[in-house]
């Protein structure tokens, strides 16, 4: 395993294996990635093979500005102006009408890819220096928990990797938003970005949940740890449902009363109770509002059982 810090030189360096074909791990402020050159069909492969990812399943193409968004979407609408005034850099993946160019083994043979602009220096730092866009999943094997801290990488993965750069722990926690704007504008997953902010932009309400052909590699179960994985409704109804803080059970998930930070130590937190060994891993259900939104997708993704 070959971990590094961000410097410079070291950014530098992997920026340059990125250009020459090999993988990285990079962090991002969503969870850590598993980075290719999003042009360079052999790299992409060994993306796919070293997750065990279906085929079908597209990658998101990373890019540092605007305007290189352009090189890969084929018509760029005048809302991801507004857009990335208000999220980019940040988590928030558009899925528009994709350019000749772009290789089918990203898009999992659509004719639309999905971009964004990571908000973490270290990452926008390799696609400048590398000149190049990233093709780049979380760091997992497929369906596992996305790595947000070094401590939490597959062995597989980060062996078989040129370079890891350590960024400390995610700050965001869970994946993007992705926002498909091929048509009216459809929330087809959900992460930090929430729906209400979205719509502020938008001035007009927007739909969720594409059809299947919209949004492959969207599954049931998910986000999983190895352990059976279960929800548990409200233990103490004084605190609205939730226990923050003081888990009842050596096996339940630690949680925060905010949001932004139960987001942040989840993927962590499922990670932890996976390698205690328990028979099962209990999760309770935070409340169903805005904020919370996501946080219910990736719990219900845990715990479903196919
Ligand atoms: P991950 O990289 O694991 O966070 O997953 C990225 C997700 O983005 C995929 O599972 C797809 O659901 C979604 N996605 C990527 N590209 C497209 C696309 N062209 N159209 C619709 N959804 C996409
Ligand atoms: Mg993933």
């Amino acid at each position: 395993m070959s971990v590094f810090l961000p410097t410079r030189e070291n950014l530098e360096r992997v920026a340059h294996e990125i250009a020459q074909g090999e993988l990285a791990v990079l962090p991002t402020e969503t969870v850590y990635g598993l980075a290719a050159d999003a042009l360079n069909y052999a790299a992409v492969a060994k993306i796919f093979e070293l997750k065990g990812r279906p085929a079908d399943n597209p990658l998101i193409v990373h890019v540092s500005s605007v305007e290189q968004i352009e090189d890969f979407a084929d018509s760029v609408p005048d809302v991801v102006r507004s857009l990335a005034a208000a999220f980019m850099p940040g988590p928030l993946t558009v899925v528009l009408p994709k350019r000749s160019s772009v290789l089918d083994i990203v898009t999992g043979g659509l004719d639309t890819v999905a971009i964004r602009i990571p908000d973490h220096p270290a990452c926008l730092a390799v696609i400048e220096l590398s000149e190049r866009a990233l093709a780049m999943p979380s760091a997992n094997p497929f369906m596992g928990l996305s790595p947000t801290k070094i401590d939490m990488l597959d062995r597989s993965i980060a062996d078989s990797v040129c370079s890891i750069i350590d960024g400390g722990a995610c700050t965001v926690g869970i994946e993007s938003t992705v926002l498909d704007l091929t048509g009216e504008p459809t929330i087809l997953r959900l992460g930090s970005v929430t729906r209400e902010e979205i719509e502020r932009v938008l001035s007009h309400k927007i739909g969720e949940g594409g059809t299947a052909h919209k949004a492959p590699g969207m599954y049931r179960r998910h986000y999983a740890p190895r352990t059976k994985c279960l929800a548990t409704t409200a233990i103490d109804p004084a605190t609205a449902g939730l226990v923050f803080d003081e888990p009842t059970n050596a096996n339940q998930i630690r949680m925060s009363s905010d949001p932004k930070v139960y987001a942040q130590q989840l993927y962590a937190s499922l990670a932890d109770l996976d390698s205690q060994g328990h028979d099962e891993i209990f999760v309770v259900l935070p409340p169903l509002t805005a904020p919370w939104m996501a946080i219910w997708d990736r719990i219900s993704k845990a715990t479903a059982t196919a």
